[in-house]
């Protein structure tokens, strides 16, 4: 199924599906597990429009790469332009809130980064980033979002927006002052603690609140 924005509440969704930006190591306790350093500075990478994917229902993950593993994320959907705006244009501009997985090939990502090569190849893949459907922003506080993903009924990721280093509105802030972001765009935060290797036919589900999505790896 091919990949269109789209709104929880079935609204439709005009946005164009752009380019999807992501943040490396931006919960402490993520980084430790990986034996990173925490950064001074925002570690971005992006993955392109066609690694998106639909995330309800199920997705496919490579065959005989190695492991690639689940990185449960808060997703935010760009629907204005930004380009070095403050974090007040930034809120203004948010269209909606959702949750995705970076998809990662952990062991690809590690060969590369042991050669000092760029991870396009371990993150920005075909189906890289199954995304949900996205919550419309009113009311909702970017810092205290509590999100879940459990595997096969276990619990394996459980973050907190209030645990990120550079919070929602300052990454969007430090981004637009590097990529111009534009409607349709996506920001994917960063992952928390947990993440490991998905297997064909595990079952998830990632939750926050008023979101609720049910997966499964083909
Ligand atoms: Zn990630």
């Amino acid at each position: 199924m091919p990949y269109t924005h789209a709104f929880l509440d079935s609204a439709a969704c005009d946005l164009p599906l752009g380019k999807i930006v992501c943040v490396g190591r931006n919960y402490a306790a993520h980084a430790r597990e990986l034996g990173n350093a925490v950064p001074e500075t925002p570690i971005l990478f992006m993955k392109p429009a066609t690694a998106a994917v639909p995330l309800v229902g199920g997705f496919a993950i490579p065959a005989g790469r190695g492991e690639c593993h689940h990185e449960a994320e808060l997703t935010v959907l760009i629907g204005r332009t930004l380009r070095h705006a403050s974090e007040a244009e930034c809120h203004a501009a948010i269209a909606g809130i959702g949750l995705g997985l970076d998809l990662t090939l952990r062991d690809v990502q590690n060969e590369l980064k042991k050669k000092g090569h760029p991870w396009e190849v371990a993150k920005a893949f075909d189906g890289a980033a199954p995304l949900s459907a996205f919550l419309r922003p009113d009311g909702i506080a970017l810092d205290d979002l509590r999100f879940t993903l459990t595997v096969n009924g276990a619990l394996r990721q459980s973050g907190h927006s209030a645990d990120m280093i550079t919070p929602v509105l300052p990454l969007l802030a430090y981004i637009s002052t590097i990529f111009t972001l534009a409607p349709g765009d996506v920001v994917m935060t960063g992952t928390p603690e947990g993440v490991a290797a998905l297997q064909p036919g595990d079952v998830l589900a990632l939750e926050m609140r008023g979101l609720r999505v049910e997966s499964a790896v083909a």
